[in-house]
């Protein structure tokens, strides 16, 4: 059967944040004053993950399914979810975001397993800006980690951007992307941090503002479409035209995209949640032996009881809700 929304929308998409946990400690993600973790008491196992997705896919025709965290790749034996997964003769789509850290250790054992696609967070290319963003982070490792995918086999790759409100390396980015075959979108950035409302969210670059300072720096930058992905029908693709040079944005607070929503949210613990900004939850780990038709029943009720309240706070922090 299908899944749909109190609006009829289809549902066909499910985000599984296998980890709240994450090597980074990006600044516009988690709160300053740091995250209780997900005690690994409470945590499903893999198996339980892949079971739940197992059922979404078999019950309700979810045919994308894509991993995310926290950070995906420090959950350990994560290949072993994505080969189990990625079996299921009904899905067509099995991707995964990361922060690359990892990934030049784990891209071919990924890529092996069965994983399709990667979405690649990178807010800096100035190694000191990229540490100060993320705390620790090295910039180098995630380089080696773009090469490894390349070199894995995977697909080129999807750069994420987040518009920081001192973000000034568009030009530098979309050069770097152009040149290496990556396929850049900025974000703008949202109110991450979970209880913080619009209005204390002091928020970053918008659409708008960063075409005009490209315009200013390379001349004209036209839109030439919006293109369909994993964050619904709103990444604007625009060209700089002397050259050649293309890059999307996703408007996510001056565009918001609730109006397609496809997408349904399974975290660590197994709480379901049907819309980043609302804190309505569901905990589907009390369903484990529950049968298809109970399962299908309480799901059903819980979706198709979508209220969403858009972009007003989210309902919990972004590293638990995986984004
Ligand atoms: N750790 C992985 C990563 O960074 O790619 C996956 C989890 S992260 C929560 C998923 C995505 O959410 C990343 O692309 C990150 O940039 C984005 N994100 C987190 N907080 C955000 C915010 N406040 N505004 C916009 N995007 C955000
Ligand atoms: Fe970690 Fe990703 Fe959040 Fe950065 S954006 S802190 S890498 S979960």
């Amino acid at each position: 059967m299908e899944l749909r929304d109190h609006k009829g929308r289809k549902i066909n998409y499910l985000r599984l944040s296998v980890t709240d946990r994450c090597n980074l400690r990006c600044t516009y993600c988690m709160p300053e004053e740091g995250i209780e973790f997900t005690p690994y008491s409470k945590m499903l196992r893999l198996e339980e993950l892949a079971g739940l997705a197992a059922r979404f896919i078999t019950l309700f025709g979810i045919d994308k399914v894509r991993l995310t965290g926290g950070e995906p790749l420090i959950r350990k034996n994560i290949e072993v979810l994505i080969e189990i997964i990625s079996a299921i003769p009904q899905l067509k789509d099995l991707a995964l975001t990361t922060n690359g850290t990892r990934l030049a250790r784990e891209a071919r054992a990924i890529k092996a397993a069965g994983l399709k696609r990667i979405n690649l967070s990178l807010d800096s290319l100035d190694k000191d800006r990229f540490r100060k963003i993320t705390g620790s982070g090295n910039l180098d490792d995630v380089l080696a980690g773009i090469n490894a995918a390349k070199e894995a086999g995977f697909p080129p790759l999807k750069i994420n951007t987040v518009l920081l409100p001192d973000f000034t390396e568009e030009f530098e980015f979309i050069d770097w992307a152009n040149s290496n075959g990556l396929i850049l979108r900025f974000i703008e950035q949202m109110p991450g941090v979970s209880g913080k409302s619009k209005s204390e969210f002091r928020g970053g670059i918008t659409e708008s503002e960063l075409i005009s300072r490209l315009q200013k720096k390379t001349g004209k930058v036209e839109l030439v479409g919006d293109s369909e992905d994993e964050l619904g029908k709103h990444t604007r693709r625009y060209r700089v035209m002397d050259k050649g040079w293309e890059f999307g944005i996703i408007p996510a607070v001056s565009v918001p995209f609730c109006g397609d929503c496809n997408r349904i949210r399974l975290d660590c613990q197994g709480t379901l949640r049907s819309c980043l900004y609302s804190s309505e939850t569901i905990e589907l780990r009390g369903l484990f032996n529950a049968s298809d038709e109970e399962f299908i029943e309480a799901v059903v009720n819980f979706v198709g009881r979508k209220t969403g309240r858009p972009l007003e706070h989210i309902g919990s922090h972004m590293s638990l809700i995986g984004g």
